[in-house]
């Protein structure tokens, strides 16, 4: 059996859900690659009594347990309280860590709150995790047989703690229990068709109980396609994913974009970087998005030059000169006024490429003619002009992610 784990989330903004708990989904994927399988995710309130109880109950059950949240200076952080009601002892002043955040807070100059001296407090028998970029240290401990480790629950400094600290141990633990087991994880993206297509696509390549197993998940029109091996080791598992991701590939031809971390923004930024090529943008309903898409991407000014946000009629004619006899003749949104959008982008502002949307992203102004969800992607080159019409589902946001989506990917297919 590998190593299981538990994951505890601490924080009364979690149960009332004004923050996402996005810890325990980190935690849980960095552990499968460690080898480590997490058997349970557990979200509890401020409350001292719930932590301390689950916490002897998960001490019992898992080998390791990690517990985020709660190490703050304020009266609701209560993990320190419950822990060392948990191990039966009492919090004693870690005079090294009051000495680094008395440090911190000068570096600062910033003044340190008197109640910032109870995270120096640690309760006794607890090593201590130095955390360089905050003021909660963490804390780790054997409560019975389980390895327990506390961390705080800012996501930068709790991922910085279990890198530097956590994971190195963890893995030294993984490596001691016999058939140790790793699961390495790879995404191919893919854009252009409906998941139940691309399952079809697939075919038995999605059968579960399979190794490598092919998962699917859809957002936005994007489709991940993830490919999990499990194995004894990492070179093990990586090499049972080449074979698998190569054959997907064959089989799903272009509508791959990336793999991994990739969008579609940061895929075609790439492409025109590599051509030294350049873009500019005229949106209409997607009112910058698409250059806020583009602009996410660091270090993209190379290859966009910038972008018009045309959204009246007005703008249209008075910003990139488009005809009024032609908005007059067939409406903003039509394929002969996105024509002219990307082509008078393009022309102004002296790039290789242009991309232009307009678009009924509702929830009002559809028509039997145009119905919400009409979108015109305008894509103009060297060579010409081209125009897609699309009908894109979804309420307002949806349709116009989806716009931003279509003409990223328009464009990719162009210069692939
Ligand atoms: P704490 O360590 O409880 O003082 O948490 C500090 C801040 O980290 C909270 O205000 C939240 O914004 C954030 N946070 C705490 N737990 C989580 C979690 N599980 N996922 C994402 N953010 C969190
Ligand atoms: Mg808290």
């Amino acid at each position: 059996m590998a190593l299981q784990a538990a994951i505890i989330s601490i924080g009364d903004e979690l149960i009332l859900g004004q923050t996402v708990d996005t810890n325990s989904a980190w935690l849980s994927e960095q552990l499968a690659q460690i080898g480590i399988g997490v058997s349970q995710h557990i979200t509890l309130a401020d409350s001292q009594s719930d932590i301390a109880e689950h916490l002897s109950r998960l001490a019992k059950t898992v080998d390791v347990i990690i517990a985020t949240g709660g190490l703050g200076p304020t009266d609701d952080d209560l993990t320190r309280h419950a822990l060392a009601e948990v191990l039966g002892t009492e919090l004693e002043l870690h005079q090294m860590t009051l000495d680094k955040m008395t440090d911190m807070f000068a570096r600062f100059k910033r003044p340190m709150a008197q109640r910032n001296r109870i995270q120096a407090m640690i309760p006794k028998g607890c090593a201590v995790i130095d955390n360089p970029i905050g003021t909660a240290c963490g804390m780790m401990v054997e409560i019975g047989a389980a390895h327990a480790f506390f961390l705080p629950g800012v996501p930068s400094e709790m991922r910085m703690l279990c890198t530097e600290t956590v994971f190195p141990l963890v893995t030294k633990l993984a490596e001691k229990t016999r058939d140790k087991q790793v699961i390495v994880s790879r995404t191919l993206c893919c854009f252009g068709q409906g998941e139940s297509t691309v399952a079809e696509m697939l075919g038995d390549m999605m059968t579960r109980h399979r190794n490598p197993v092919v998962n699917s998940t859809v957002a936005r029109g994007i489709i991940s396609l993830r490919i999990n091996a499990t194995a004894a080791d990492r070179e093990t598992a990586q090499k049972m994913i080449a074979p698998v991701e190569a054959e997907l590939r064959q089989r799903l031809g272009d509508i791959v974009f990336g793999s991994d971390d990739d969008t579609l923004a940061s895929v075609v930024v790439k492409r025109l970087m590599e051509r030294r090529a350049t873009l500019a943008t005229a949106e209409s309903c997607t009112g910058g998005m698409l250059a806020g898409a583009l602009t996410d991407i660091p270090g993209v000014s190379s290859a966009f030059l910038g972008g018009w946000i045309t959204y009246s009629n007005d703008a249209k004619i008075s910003m990139l000169r488009v005809d009024s006899e032609l908005i007059d003749s067939d409406g903003a949104v039509s394929e002969s006024v996105a024509r002219q959008l990307a082509q008078k982008a393009r022309e102004y502002a002296q790039s290789d490429y242009a991309l232009s949307i307009t678009g009924i992203a509702g929830p009002s102004g559809g028509t039997a003619e145009k119905p919400i969800g009409l979108v015109f992607i305008g894509l103009a080159d060297g060579s010409g002009t081209l125009v897609s019409q699309n009908i894109l589902h979804g309420d307002r946001k949806m349709i116009r992610t989806r716009a931003v989506n279509t003409a990223l990917d328009m464009l990719r297919r162009r210069i692939s």
